[in-house]
């Protein structure tokens, strides 16, 4: 990724470092493909803030990123732009000082993730905080009517006449012993 969004930890300022995040459609997109997200498409790349910060061990990330990705509702299939804005506020640890020996976690940082490798990436932060604040089933619209499963008709152009579900067998028997009274 640009060099410019990534610093060694051990380059790490004592009063921290800054960078603006803004990357590219093409940037953000090559760096969601490396962890399997094929389906989002960028509209606009991620773009932001963010601080990185070092006290021992532990690594701090935070900041805020916003962008704009294309999704594709699960109800109709139309594709819909969607706006994301994510604060983040990170803690990773790093052995990178451990003494000899030293390189077991101690009990506190268990829960805390570790800092693959001995740099951190804003690059690869900012857009795994934009892909992890998207639904799991994005909606182009909470009240989106989706497809009809009979006839495949996109119910939010065009009503059908299909009925949706099969009756209820309970209303079914209903009826016939409505109608076994009525004759
Ligand atoms: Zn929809
Ligand atoms: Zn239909």
């Amino acid at each position: 990724m640009a060099p410019k969004f990534v610093i060694a930890v051990d380059r790490i300022p004592s009063d921290g470092w800054s960078v603006h995040i803004d990357l590219r459609s093409e940037q953000a997109s090559a760096i969601a493909r490396e962890r399997g997200w094929t389906r989002i498409e960028w509209v606009s790349g991620p773009e932001g803030n963010a601080r990185v910060l070092r006290s021992g061990r532990d690594v701090f990330v935070t900041g805020e990123v916003r962008a704009m990705v294309r999704c594709t509702c699960v109800r109709c299939l139309e594709r819909h732009d969607r706006a994301v804005t994510e604060a983040f506020h990170l803690t990773y640890v790093t052995d990178i000082d451990a003494a000899p020996g030293e390189h077991e976690l101690r009990p506190e940082e268990m829960e805390v993730e570790a800092l693959p490798g001995d740099t951190v990436d804003v690059a690869d932060i900012a857009v795994e905080q934009v892909l992890l604040a998207l639904p799991d089933h994005p909606v182009c619209h909470p009240d989106c009517r989706g497809l009809c499963p009979v006839c495949g008709t996109d119910r939010n152009r065009t009503p059908c006449d299909c009925r949706a579900e099969a009756p209820d067998p309970r209303f079914a028997a209903l009826a016939r012993w409505k109608s076994s009274r009525a004759s």
